[in-house]
């Protein structure tokens, strides 16, 4: 766990304004900042930074927080990445708490740095090789041909491997890498019968630097560039200490701001797949390096989105490893469609002949691949009980996770036409299946990545004590008249009662301000609290709520644990019945009626 006084030393030196500066345009207006949103589309600006108060919110999608949440959500990082990351830029040391951290974060295991200290060095020199002119330019040509400029070259790191059998280990054992180092990073191979001597992987091969998801170099992907040459047209790195194909996907790194921008990403087959389509302003695209998707690559893409688009040759894997597909995107809550380009076509190819708006146009219309399974299921005619069960079954993470799709409706339509069940029973097993599911993906999740995914969604809060916070917070001096007992220990929701603790003990209406950024900074706030705090902090005219509305949510409370007396007094009363204890009885009949006649008052 990070120290608080470390997350204060960077909120002292870093400027809210300059941050957030650099991801969207932001504009003078009263005390504060406005701009158009990075996290949903817009044309009028909705988004708001208030300086003073260290808060953003955006009004169109309810986004709020500090600068660290800020990071978060437009980096698709972790609480404790987006730290570093700011804590790098501020200059401060990220201290952490020992106590704390066995078991508050899963074990994130340290890469050697030496080897990517290598792997950076080595990427640095392919990409000056292919900046050269002269004995290289063909790899430049090539990259030309292909519609690849600077800006793309530049992003990607892209290279070329130069010529001989040793040059870059030559080259690197002068810089003072040692020979084993140089193979353990997978940039030499050893010769069988000599362990100290080897020669290059990559030789004259356009280089794909592949980065983790701190922007490591990890890997590389190379791809042949002289087609006399009987080598395979592309390798990769070996698995070893850095590289894993099974849990990389290429331009995730590079593509995470576009992947949660687009809040979709489309997954291509091969490095110039991405990279063409980057050129073309399709910058949401990954590729897995010559392996089928796994579990692992779908968990790192739904720390960022939950929408994904397949671009696979259809014929590579078949009918059957489409199923394969189908089942992982299910298992793993992702939504999937299907894209099949016209001829045949790479991505990156159609790209560069149709454009990117032709290439957007088919990712939209794409069908889904829940849709298509429907389809296929529903023509092998009707289905007897237990098939219909065994695919409600296959399906219940469809459901959950289509909650918040624009065409969830025709989607359970579908599902309850093939499978013959009712809507209402949908909502049951989804809602079912939620609980259940939270602490299931938990345990999947946590042994297999190598990274901590980034904070999961806040729990569901209970609606009635989310909305009497979000009227009070708008009501300091109303609020601080009420009496304690309305709703102090009627509350469901034990953040939510510490917070409301905290604000009724400011005493002023300065010192309630200062409670709400205090929640705004705290590094644990549950999402939705704090961007109820950051939109009352950013608001210059906040609409404010009633106090007759404030009264009637708080009677709610009040009533709602009233009645929950009432239940376990009615139940207490049904004992003694039982028991044959008259007196008993009538006094609980009595302390009943009592709390009933308050209740209707
Ligand atoms: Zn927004």
């Amino acid at each position: 766990m990070i120290t608080e006084s470390t997350l204060n030393d960077i909120r002292t030196r870093t400027d809210i304004v300059e941050t957030i500066s650099e991801y969207v345009q932001l504009k003078k207006s009263g005390q504060g900042f406005v701009g158009l949103c990075p996290f949903h589309g817009e044309k009028t600006p909705s988004f708001h930074v208030n300086p003073v108060r260290q808060a953003f919110h955006c009004f169109g999608c309810q986004k709020g927080g500090n600068i660290f949440t800020f990071i978060c959500g437009i980096e698709g990082l972790s609480f404790p990445e987006a730290v570093k990351r700011l804590a790098k830029k501020a200059g401060v040391e990220v201290v952490e708490d020992k106590h704390y951290s066995r078991s508050a974060q899963p074990a994130v295991p340290k890469l050697d740095t030496r080897l990517t200290d290598a792997m950076e060095w080595a990427a640095k020199y392919f990409n000056y090789l292919l900046n050269q002119k002269g004995e290289y330019s063909f790899a430049a040509k090539y990259l030309e041909s292909r519609g690849i400029t600077k800006k793309t070259i530049e992003k990607f790191k892209l290279g070329v491997s130069p010529k001989g059998w040793t040059t870059l280990q030559d080259l690197m054992l002068r810089r003072g890498y040692s020979f084993e180092e140089l193979v353990r990073a997978g940039l030499v191979i050893p010769k069988e019968n000599s362990p100290t001597q080897g020669y290059d992987r990559f030789r004259q091969r356009l280089m794909f630097p592949i980065s983790n998801a701190e922007g490591q170099i990890i890997g590389f992907g190379a791809r042949l560039l002289t087609p006399e040459d009987k080598q395979p047209k592309y390798i990769n790195s070996p698995e070893g200490p850095l590289f894993s194909k099974r849990k990389q996907l290429y331009g995730l790194y590079e593509n995470q701001r576009g992947i949660r921008v687009q809040g979709e990403a489309v997954i291509v087959e091969g490095y110039m797949d991405v990279v063409g389509l980057y050129e073309c302003n399709i910058v949401n695209a990954v590729a897995t390096m010559g392996t089928a998707l796994t579990e692992e690559h779908c968990f790192q893409l739904k720390g960022m989105t939950q929408r994904v688009v397949t671009v696979f040759d259809p014929d590579a894997g078949g009918i059957e490893a489409w199923h394969r597909s189908v089942h992982l995107f299910l298992s793993t809550g992702l939504f999937a469609k299907d894209l099949s380009l016209p001829d045949n076509k790479d991505p990156d190819e159609f790209v560069l002949s149709e454009g990117a708006e032709a290439f957007q146009k088919l990712c939209d219309k794409a069908p889904r691949q829940v849709t298509k399974l429907l389809k296929e299921i529903a023509s092998r005619g009707p289905l007897s009980e237990q098939e219909s069960a065994k695919i409600l079954s296959d399906l219940t993470p469809v459901l959950v996770a289509s909650k918040r799709l624009p065409d969830r409706a025709i989607l359970w339509d579908d599902i309850a036409l093939v499978t013959k069940v009712s809507q209402n029973a949908l909502k049951e097993l989804s809602e079912g299946a939620m609980a259940a599911g939270r602490a299931k993906t938990q345990r999947i999740e946590e042994p297999k990545i190598q990274k901590p995914l980034p904070k999961k969604p806040a729990q569901r809060l209970d609606a009635l004590d989310f909305e009497f916070f979000q009227t009070i917070i708008y009501l300091p001096s109303e609020f601080m008249r009420l009496p304690k007992e309305t709703w102090s220990g009627a509350l469901r929701e034990e953040t939510i009662q510490t917070w409301l603790e905290k604000l009724y003990n400011s005493g002023t209406v300065t010192a309630f301000e200062t409670v709400l950024e205090e929640l705004v900074q705290t590094a644990e706030a549950d999402t939705k609290l704090l961007e109820a705090a950051s939109a009352r902090l950013v608001a210059t005219e906040p609409s404010v709520p009633s106090v007759d509305e404030m009264n009637f949510l708080a009677g709610r409370i009040n009533a709602r644990k009233k009645e929950k007396e009432i239940r376990a007094l009615s139940a207490q009363v049904k004992l003694t019945q039982r028991l044959g204890d008259q007196e008993e009885q009538m006094k609980l009949l009595e302390k009943l009626r009592e709390l009933r006649s308050s209740i209707k008052v």
